[in-house]
C-alpha cells in the first residue's frame, strides 16, 4: 500500500507562530500553566491581562497537538442536551452550566474579534445533518430544549440540508446558528501572540517532567529550568502524560483523522457548504466536515492509529467523500493527518482542583474549540480567587476510567464496532 505524507493543511495556511525558546533558567512566577493549546492559553491570557505573572510551558511548539490539528469546527454546548444537564446537576446548577457552555462560540468569536486574530473566522453555524429518523426526533427534542432558552437552533428539512451542505444524503438535520469555522491552527497562534502582548512568558520545547510542592510553592521542572509558582494549572488534555498519571487514566485518548482534498472547482464550490457553516453528521462514528478559505473540502472522522498511514488507513475517509460529496469523485486528496480526542465516561469536559492552588480543565469529547476556550477562562478565573460555586461550572474530583489500562484495546475494537453498525445500517 503506497504510504501517505503525514501534513495538515493548516500548517501551511497559518501565518507563523510567535517565535519562543525553551526555558533554561529557574523562574518565579505567580501561576505557572502546563500546556500551551487553547486551554493553557485562553488562562494565560486572561490572567495576564488581569495583571497576573504568568509562565507557560509547552513540551512541543505551539499549536502542535490538538489546538492545531483540530477541524476548527467552532460547536456551541456539550453532549448532553440543556435538560439533561439540569437533571444531573439540578436545576440552578445545570442552568448556570448550560448558559457557560452555551456561551462558548460567542467567547471565540468576541475574542477573535478583540484580539485582531487573523484565523478566516466565519460565523453562519453549524450544522447536525441527520442518518436516520431516530437521529431527527432527538434533534427535534434539542432544538425544541434550546429554543425554549432563545438560542438560535433549527431543524431543517431534507430539501435545506442538501441546500446548505450540497450533500443529498442527510434525511433532514439541525442548524445552530451559534457555531461557525475557524483555522485552527491560526487560532492559536494567535492567541499565543495576545498572551506574549499582555505580559505572559511562553516557553516551547520544554515540557513539564516534575511537580512537586516546596516550602509553600509549587516547583515545576523542566529539562532546562524550574518555575516556582503558588499556583498551577495543568492544560494538558489529550496529552497528558506520566507527569500527571490520575488526569491521563481519567480521559480516555481516541484518535481522530482528517484529509483535505485539492481545491473545489468554482462551479462545484458553489454547491458545497456555500454559506460556510461546519458540519457534523449523526453516525455512531459520526463525519465532520467543512470547507476552509482555500476552497478545500476537509472531512475528519475517528482515526487510525498508524504512525504512517496508507491509502488502505485511510479509506474510510476516502469512502466518507465519496459517499457525501459524489460530485467530487476525482478530486485528489493533498493533505492527511491526525490527533488525539480526549473523551470522558460522562461525555463533560471537567474542571478539576487535584490540591490547594493545583487545577486541571480537560476532556472535552471532540468540542474543544469553544469549550477549552471557556474553560482557561474558568481555570484563570479560579486561580485569580473567584469561589469556585461561582463559576457556573462544576468542580469535581478526579476520577480513572475503570480498566483505563485496556483502553486503547477497547478504543480501537469500539471503532471498528462503530463503523461497522454504521455500515449495516447504511446497507
Ligand atoms: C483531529 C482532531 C479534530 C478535532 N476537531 C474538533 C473540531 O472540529 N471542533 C472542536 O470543537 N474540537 C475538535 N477537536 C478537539 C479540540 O481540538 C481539543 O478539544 C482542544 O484543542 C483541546 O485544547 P487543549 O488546549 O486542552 O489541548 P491541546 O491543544 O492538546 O494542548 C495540550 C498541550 O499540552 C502540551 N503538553 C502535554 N504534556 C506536557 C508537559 N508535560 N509539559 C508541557 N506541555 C505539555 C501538549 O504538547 C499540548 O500542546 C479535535 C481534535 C482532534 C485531535
Amino acid at each position: 500500500m503506497p504510504a501517505v505524507a503525514l501534513q495538515s493543511l493548516w500548517s501551511v495556511t497559518a501565518p507563523p507562530g510567535p517565535e519562543c525558546a525553551p526555558l533554561r533558567a529557574p523562574v518565579t512566577a505567580q501561576v505557572a500553566i502546563i500546556g500551551a493549546g487553547y486551554t493553557g492559553l485562553a488562562a494565560a491570557l486572561k490572567l495576564a491581562e488581569a495583571g497576573t505573572d504568568v509562565v507557560v510551558l509547552e513540551s512541543r511548539d505551539i499549536g502542535d497537538c490538538a489546538s492545531g490539528l483540530n477541524g476548527g469546527q467552532v460547536i456551541p454546548g456539550v453532549k448532553h442536551d440543556p435538560d439533561m444537564l439540569e437533571t444531573l446537576f439540578g436545576a440552578q446548577a445545570g442552568g448556570r452550566l448550560t448558559d457557560t457552555v452555551a456561551a462558548g462560540p460567542e467567547v471565540v468569536f468576541a475574542l477573535i474579534k478583540r484580539l485582531g486574530i487573523a484565523c478566516d473566522a466565519t460565523r453562519t453555524g453549524w450544522i447536525q445533518p441527520a442518518t436516520s429518523e431516530a437521529a431527527l426526533r432527538l434533534q427535534a427534542q434539542r432544538a425544541q430544549q434550546w429554543q425554549r432558552r432563545g438560542a438560535p437552533v433549527e431543524m431543517l428539512s431534507r430539501a435545506q440540508v442538501a441546500q446548505l451542505t450540497g450533500s443529498a444524503r442527510y434525511l433532514g438535520g439541525l442548524i445552530d446558528r451559534r457555531g461557525g469555522t475557524v483555522q485552527p491552527l491560526s487560532y492559536v497562534r494567535g492567541l499565543a501572540r495576545a498572551a506574549l502582548a499582555a505580559g505572559a512568558r511562553l516557553f516551547t520545547h520544554s515540557a513539564a517532567v516534575k511537580l512537586a510542592h516546596i516550602d509553600g510553592a509549587y516547583r515545576v521542572s523542566t529539562v532546562g529550568g524550574s518555575v516556582r509558582a503558588p499556583q498551577v494549572i495543568v492544560a494538558t488534555n489529550a496529552y497528558s502524560g506520566a507527569l500527571m498519571g490520575a488526569l491521563r487514566r481519567s480521559i480516555v485518548r481516541v484518535p481522530s483523522f482528517q484529509v483535505a482534498t485539492a481545491p473545489i472547482p468554482p462551479e462545484l464550490r458553489a454547491t458545497i457548504l456555500p454559506g460556510g457553516q461546519s458540519a457534523s453528521d449523526t453516525w455512531r462514528l459520526l463525519r465532520y466536515f467543512r470547507v476552509d478559505a482555500s476552497g478545500r473540502l476537509v472531512m475528519g472522522t475517528r482515526g487510525t492509529f498508524a504512525r504512517a498511514p496508507t491509502s488502505h488507513t485511510v479509506r474510510h475517509h476516502y469512502r466518507a467523500v465519496a459517499e457525501i460529496y459524489p460530485q467530487l469523485a476525482g478530486l485528489g486528496f493533498q493533505y492527511h493527518w491526525g490527533g488525539f480526542v480526549a473523551m470522558t465516561p460522562d461525555h463533560l469536559p471537567h474542571l478539576h482542583e487535584l490540591a490547594p492552588g493545583l487545577t486541571a480543565g480537560l476532556g472535552y469529547n471532540g468540542r474543544g474549540v469553544a469549550m477549552a476556550t471557556v474553560m482557561g477562562g474558568l481555570l484563570a478565573r479560579r486561580a485569580l480567587g473567584e469561589p469556585a460555586a461561582e463559576l457556573g461550572f462544576p468542580v469535581t474530583p478526579v476520577r480513572p476510567v475503570p480498566l483505563h489500562a485496556f483502553s486503547g484495546l477497547g478504543v480501537r475494537a469500539t471503532i471498528q464496532y462503530l463503523r461497522l453498525a454504521d455500515a449495516l445500517s447504511r446497507a
